[in-house]
């Protein structure tokens, strides 16, 4: 992508309504623009962050078994009223009527119409385990939109929904999608920490919420601080298996929030020096609900023994549009986002300090050519404008890699490398930068990993 070309609205003044350094980032960078309360358009370089993010969420999705399809945004209400949630859900519920004065709802979650699709087509034991996921728009009349996207009235979320004969094989499931969850959020240079969550009237031990730590964060959290450095399961887990090692393992260290534990107890329960008190952001959700939704609307299938048995459900959410400004709360400095290679909107960018200059031109360009085919996601600053701007520019949107090409390095055949995060130079010549920077972007896609 050519700079001169891009649609890159860039803020030069911090937005006084921004409270949090995400929003503000989010909206200088020209990622972001506010359409009306708690609802956002997605700008050319916010929509590429988060469709990296997406992409992430939907291979650890499908490494998991669990198998994508896609529902409406618009609902009708007799769905609802079947399982009781029509009259229950309140306020948050955006209600629509259409022509004929049908009452019809913005979806703010999918169980019932997961549900109906599962009670449409599967009738035995044997098409189980089933996890069905999408990835759609949400509405949720908050009470409090705010901070952006991080808590937005319309927005983004991915929900699984998974199906078992019984509660041992909703266990299996619900430990499938916790592995992916971690596996998912380290892919994005998050650490992902699940904390024991309120498991409603079923109770036990099936319900976890995943928070990023952020000072910005709504909830108070209490964790063991090896939680926070923990290694995740690798891309060779078996999904088919039992993990109920690694469940165990992660689940053993103390991790909750302000909602479900106290401090007292928690300093009694981890050692003093690997106390973490801090805030922390939740960026996913798993849950076993059992019945609830499978029985009022009667989703059965055939067990082994040929009697009729009702299905034991999960569900799954992650947002993926909170999760590009928890990521930046993650990561960032004064000078703007510093993100993770594997969500960056552009992994390098080719800065031309000399537009209009014959040999500082063909080398920017060659280097982006030559980067473009080297499978790097590559932007060239071809803008006609000083250096000082070029490069706040590219601290303030971020890019991991920055590749300075200028007439005073081009009389030696030399190249200048910036790495954005630690803010180190390196100075090479013009035919290594290409295979110098695969060499340190590629690792850090995490996509092998
Ligand atoms: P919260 O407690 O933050 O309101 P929730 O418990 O209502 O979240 P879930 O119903 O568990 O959220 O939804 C699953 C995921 O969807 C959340 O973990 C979060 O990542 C995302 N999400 C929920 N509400 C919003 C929102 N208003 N804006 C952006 N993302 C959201
Ligand atoms: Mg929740």
């Amino acid at each position: 992508m050519r700079l001169s070309r891009y649609f890159l609205p860039l803020l030069k003044e911090t937005p006084k309504e921004a409270e949090i350094i995400s929003h503000q980032l989010m909206l200088r960078a020209g990622m972001i623009k506010q359409q009306a309360a708690g609802s956002y358009s997605w700008l050319p370089l916010g929509f590429k962050v988060l469709n990296k993010v997406i992409r992430i969420v939907e291979e650890e999705q499908n490494r998991s078994g669990a198998v994508q399809l896609l529902m409406p945004t618009v609902q009708s209400a007799d769905l609802w009223r079947e399982s009781g949630r029509y009259d229950d859900y309140g306020k948050e519920m955006l209600r629509i009527q259409d022509r004929h004065e049908r009452d019809m709802l913005f979806g703010p979650t999918n169980e019932e119409m997961i549900t109906d699709i599962f009670r449409t087509y599967v009738s035995s034991y044997k098409d189980l385990p089933l996890n069905l996921y999408h990835i759609q728009w949400k509405f949720r009349d908050e009470v409090r939109p705010r901070f952006g996207t991080m808590r937005s009235r319309e927005f983004l979320m991915k929900d699984a929904y998974s199906f078992d004969l019984d509660e041992a094989g909703a266990k299996r499931a619900f430990q499938r999608m916790f592995v992916a969850y971690l596996r998912t959020f380290y892919r994005m240079g998050l650490t992902g920490i699940p904390m024991r969550a309120d498991a409603g009237p079923i109770g036990g031990d099936m319900s976890y919420e995943f928070h990023v730590l952020a000072e910005t964060g709504e909830s108070g959290v209490f964790l063991d601080s090896d939680l926070a450095s923990k290694p995740v399961p690798p891309i060779d887990t078996d999904f088919s298996g039992d993990l109920s090692p690694i469940f165990d393992d992660w689940t053993s260290l103390f991790a909750a929030t302000d909602e479900m534990t106290d401090e007292a107890t928690f300093r009694a329960s981890v050692s003093g020096n690997k106390q973490l008190a801090a805030r922390g952001i939740e960026v996913g959700h798993i849950f076993y609900f059992g019945t609830k939704y499978s029985e009022p609307m009667g989703a059965k299938v055939t067990g082994p023994d040929g009697k009729d048995v009702v299905v034991h459900m999960g569900s799954y959410g992650i947002g993926p549009t909170r999760l590009v400004p928890a990521i930046i709360e993650a990561s960032h400095d004064e000078n703007g986002i510093v993100w993770p290679v594997s969500v960056a909107p552009f992994e390098a960018v080719v800065i031309n300090l000399k537009v209009g200059d014959g040999q500082s031109d063909a080398a920017s360009q060659r280097l982006y050519d030559e980067l473009g085919r080297a499978g790097i996601d590559v932007l060239l600053d071809d803008r006609d404008q000083g250096a000082g701007g070029k490069f706040a520019t590219a601290d303030l949107i971020g890019i991991p890699y920055q590749l300075i090409v200028g007439p005073r390095g081009l009389k030696d055949g030399q190249v200048e490398i910036k790495h954005r995060k630690s803010g180190e130079r390196e100075t090479l010549s013009l035919e290594a930068a290409v295979g110098r920077l695969a060499a340190l972007i590629v690792p850090q896609r995490r996509d092998t990993v």
